[in-house]
């Protein structure tokens, strides 16, 4: 959304902490040393617990049970995550992203400069 509210909205809080999240996962190492995955683990476990927006963190929750987090590296990361957001996606009726399209969005920048 490119309205912003003061304090920030269920919307808002969702559209920074995803860029918050695919960009880490952009930039999380090929190769993770074990204390780099037992943080990014860590990171993830901490938001059903933790996520401003009780009914997302509870759903989000149920599907960290369903699907452990892949954090052997960035690529595995970078889907994992993407496929976490399209479930989110798919329940609010929203269009499935292309995760084959994930760095482009969150690394490299696409061709034509647009990002959406
Ligand atoms: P967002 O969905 O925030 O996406 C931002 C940008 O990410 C998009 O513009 C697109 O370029 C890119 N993108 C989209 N899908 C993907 C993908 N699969 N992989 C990579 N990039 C992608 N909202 C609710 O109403 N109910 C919920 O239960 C809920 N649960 C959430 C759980 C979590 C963990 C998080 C972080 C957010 C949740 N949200 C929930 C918020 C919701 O996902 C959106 O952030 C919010 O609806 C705003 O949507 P948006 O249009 O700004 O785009």
């Amino acid at each position: 959304t490119s309205t912003s509210s003061c304090p920030p909205d269920k919307d808002q809080l969702g559209h920074a902490t995803w860029t918050f999240l695919h960009t880490t996962a952009a930039y999380y190492p090929t190769h993770p040393t074990p204390h780099q995955r037992t943080q990014m683990l860590a990171l993830i476990g901490s938001l059903p617990a933790l996520y401003p927006c009780s009914h997302c963190a509870e759903d989000f929750g149920e599907s960290l049970k369903r699907n452990p987090p892949d954090v052997s590296g960035r690529a595995g990361l970078s889907r994992w995550f993407c496929q976490r957001h399209n479930e989110v996606n798919e329940k609010l009726g929203k269009a499935a992203f292309d995760c084959a399209k994930t760095d482009e969005r969150w690394k490299d920048g696409p061709a034509d400069a647009f990002c959406d």
